[in-house]
């Protein structure tokens, strides 16, 4: 999955990534979706440990297009784990009391704690998104919020929060398949707004603005993915396999019992 990962430094070019690409996968979406399974899986038990041992922070970010799957991936990967342990916080158009502090204030409010999942539905990167292709404040202002956003990440990172970032990358085209839907099956309508037929003529702003934001801000403790994402089986098996990987990594254990077990069964038994 590392073919996805972006590399700090390197040149990154949005459109030298296919939304359709299947990878090693191409022809074989059984297998696809029986890999996902199995990396679901582990991110099931993974997470138990996570909770029990109460030492590690994940931070997951999922940034896309309107109907890039953002909803749909965190249902498909996050379906068996503990919901004590995991939230998701979504962030939405900010209220007045969130644009009158900083950008970042309500982001922070909602990272995770020791043993928790925070997964981000969108987060801190609208305000390199939405707001510069909306003009929502000048530029000599959002220019400067990768630097202070890779700081804030940074910061993050050294107290002890793993951070991953996902770009889900859809193709016009299949945006445009997924809002019919929308607009077809009645139990989909209330996904739909009017502005979002308004977001769809600004694409290519778009466009330009996750370039720039993924390659300024993926970095070695905050790296961005970007998953071809026209088809739900392959996005969902490269998400589950980064964050598997990713937990396995952290080499988490069960705490060890500060109790006699031996003793404690014996006492129980008698009592
Ligand atoms: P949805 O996720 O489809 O429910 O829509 C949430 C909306 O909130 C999207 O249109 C986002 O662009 C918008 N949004 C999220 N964060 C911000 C922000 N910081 N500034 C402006 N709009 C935002
Ligand atoms: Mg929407």
């Amino acid at each position: 999955m590392d073919r996805y990962r972006i590399r700090p430094g390197k040149k990154f070019k949005l459109d030298e990534f296919s939304p359709d690409e299947t990878g090693d996968f191409e022809g074989k979406k059984q297998k696809g979706i029986e890999k996902f399974e199995t990396f679901r899986s582990e991110i099931d038990k993974l997470q138990e440990v996570m909770y029990s041992e109460n030492k590690h922070r994940l931070l997951i970010v999922f940034q896309a297009m309107d109907g890039g799957g953002k909803d749909g991936t965190i249902r498909a990967v996050f379906d068996g784990v503990n919901p004590q342990g995991v939230k998701v916080a979504s962030f939405k158009t900010p209220s007045a009391e969130e644009l009158s502090h900083d950008y970042l204030w309500r982001i922070h409010a909602k990272t995770p704690k020791k043993g928790e999942i925070v997964i981000f539905n969108r987060s801190h990167y609208e305000d390199v998104l939405v707001v510069r292709v909306h003009n929502l404040v000048p530029k000599d202002v959002w220019k400067k919020r990768y630097q202070q956003i890779n700081n804030f990440e940074k910061q993050l990172a050294e107290e002890g929060t793993t951070i991953l970032k996902f770009f889900l990358h859809i193709s016009l085209d299949e945006q445009k398949e997924r809002f019919m839907e929308r607009l077809d099956v009645p139990e989909k309508n209330w996904k739909f707004n009017a502005g979002d037929l308004e977001e769809r003529k600004l694409w290519s702003e778009y466009m330009k603005a996750f370039e720039e934001a993924i390659a300024k801000t993926s970095t070695e403790w905050a790296p961005w993915y970007v998953v071809p994402a026209n088809r739900n089986w392959f996005r969902n098996m490269v998400v589950s396999s980064v964050i598997a990987e990713t937990m396995k990594s952290l080499k988490m254990e069960y705490p060890k019992p500060d109790i006699d077990v031996d003793l404690m069964k014996k006492l129980l038994a008698d009592s």
